[in-house]
């Protein structure tokens, strides 16, 4: 058995635009140019850190109107690439990428809290749910490693990524 580090992207180790007061909050704000990526504090260390100690790494994001103009594939794309780009130059990656590109209303299987995006995953390797953990910055990311039965980590939106001190 294998135990994971499940990841979300926004706000957790990916910088995450501000959301202007009393917008809906299942509203999307993609990043409007690559001027704007970063990695929060603490974000490439955390995610070696975890590597060193043999958890491997997936991540799993919910990405409301991707492939419409609010947002475009094409700007998405050139995210995910430059993550890869990064962390590979510390030696490491995700072994799995579980986006959800639907709304909150569509009634799809694989938007957080929801674990079906993760059902081709999980049927082919043998995750360590004891010993894997999730790590994410909404309340929804805490349903959802109640939904696959691994320990919560509960970062704060944009702020440091830091790991537990007992793992
Ligand atoms: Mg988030
Ligand atoms: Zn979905």
């Amino acid at each position: 058995m294998q135990k994971y580090a499940f990841l979300d992207r926004d706000g957790t180790f990916l910088w995450e635009p501000e959301r202007p007061e009393g917008v809906d909050p299942r509203e999307t704000f993609p990043l409007q140019s690559m001027d704007e990526f970063k990695f929060m504090d603490g974000a490439i260390e955390g995610i070696r850190a975890l590597a060193d100690k043999e958890y491997k790494l997936v991540m799993v994001t919910n990405q409301r109107f991707l492939g419409t103009p609010k947002h475009p594939k094409e700007m998405f794309d050139k995210v995910m690439a430059k993550i890869d780009e990064e962390l590979e130059k510390y030696g490491i990656g995700f072994e799995f990428k579980m986006v959800c590109p639907h709304g909150p209303d569509e009634g799809c299987d694989c938007r957080k809290p929801k674990i079906g995006g993760l059902k081709d995953f999980l049927r082919t390797h043998e995750v360590d749910f004891a010993h894997s953990l999730m790590f994410g910055d909404k309340a929804t990311d805490g349903e959802f490693a109640k939904n696959l039965d691994v320990r919560f980590v509960k970062i704060e939106t944009n702020q440091k990524f830091e790991l537990p001190s007992d793992i």
